[in-house]
């Protein structure tokens, strides 16, 4: 087969493993940079050999470069095509969730098995029926069908100082234990989080969502994807926010003055 044939755009119809692959290895390189041949093969539970061998036929076929050392990157061709799946998938869960009433901790296997079988024409009705949405159920960005995705790093609950307010953006969509119990805490992508108390030595953390109050752990808090309010929303937190320091308990009390918040909170509100 002459080399020069791979560049030619748009990808060809792909099959399941190689979609499967690409997007794989395009979750990997946005959290590390590179693929590894084993985290591949963690991610899609396959032995590394297998691995090894589609990784070079992906080579061939102009979807990856190899990063000396680090494992491989997808070429512009592969992330084309690792977007159009992630495209289809996060629709998809939407489509579900907002449609069919699918819970969200419900949608992410249906969405796996869908996203390889489901026509361009019907993921682009679905996308037009939910009014073009930006983002999925747990928060991912969806990519547009150019291949246009927001793909920011953003802060998690674990890294707020007590006293910070902020909206949830995103969450993985891959447990779904933790998924159904951050929708019973009512943690899901636009609540409204206050961080209240945090205890010392990397303990848990006390949130409050509106009238609501939930103490979850650290390794929790730096799984859930946070962003700063939007300044409509912050005004009115603001106002509402004074009453509650009254209602705390000794012991709270005693946790954030472990922490150096509440000199931090004074220093802010005296700007
Ligand atoms: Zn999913």
């Amino acid at each position: 087969m002459p080399a020069r044939t791979k560049v030619t755009p748009p990808p060809p119809p792909l099959t399941e493993p190689v979609e499967d692959y690409l997007k794989a290895i395009y979750e990997l390189e946005t959290r590390n940079g590179a693929a590894g041949t084993s985290e591949v093969a963690q991610a899609l539970r396959v032995a590394p050999a297998s691995v090894t061998g589609m990784i070079r036929r992906l080579a061939v076929q102009g979807f990856l470069d190899h990063v000396p050392y680090r494992g491989v990157q997808l070429t512009p061709l592969g992330r084309r095509a690792a977007l159009r799946t992630i495209r289809r998938h996060r629709i998809l869960e939407t489509y579900l969730t907002r449609v069919l009433g699918y819970a969200w901790d419900g949608v992410h296997d249906e969405a796996e098995r869908l996203e390889h079988a489901a026509s361009d024409d019907l993921i682009e009705r679905m996308a037009a029926a939910l009014g073009h949405p930006t983002a999925d159920p747990h928060g991912a960005p969806i990519p547009t069908a150019d291949g246009v995705v927001d793909e920011r790093a953003h802060r998690t609950l674990a890294d707020l100082a007590v006293g910070d307010t902020v909206c949830m953006v995103r969450v993985s969509d891959k447990d779904p234990a933790l998924l159904r119990y951050l929708a019973e805490i009512a943690l899901q992508p636009g609540a409204v989080i206050t961080l209240v108390a945090r205890a010392p030595f990397d303990g848990p953390l006390t949130l409050r969502m509106g009238s609501r109050e939930a103490v979850v752990g650290p390794n929790l808090a730096a799984q859930v994807l946070i962003d700063a309010m939007p300044v409509s929303l912050a005004s009115t937190t603001m106002a509402v926010r004074p009453a509650a320091p009254a209602a705390e308990t000794g012991t709270r009390a005693a946790s954030t003055t472990a922490g150096s918040t509440p000199r931090s909170r004074a220093r802010k509100s005296s700007r």
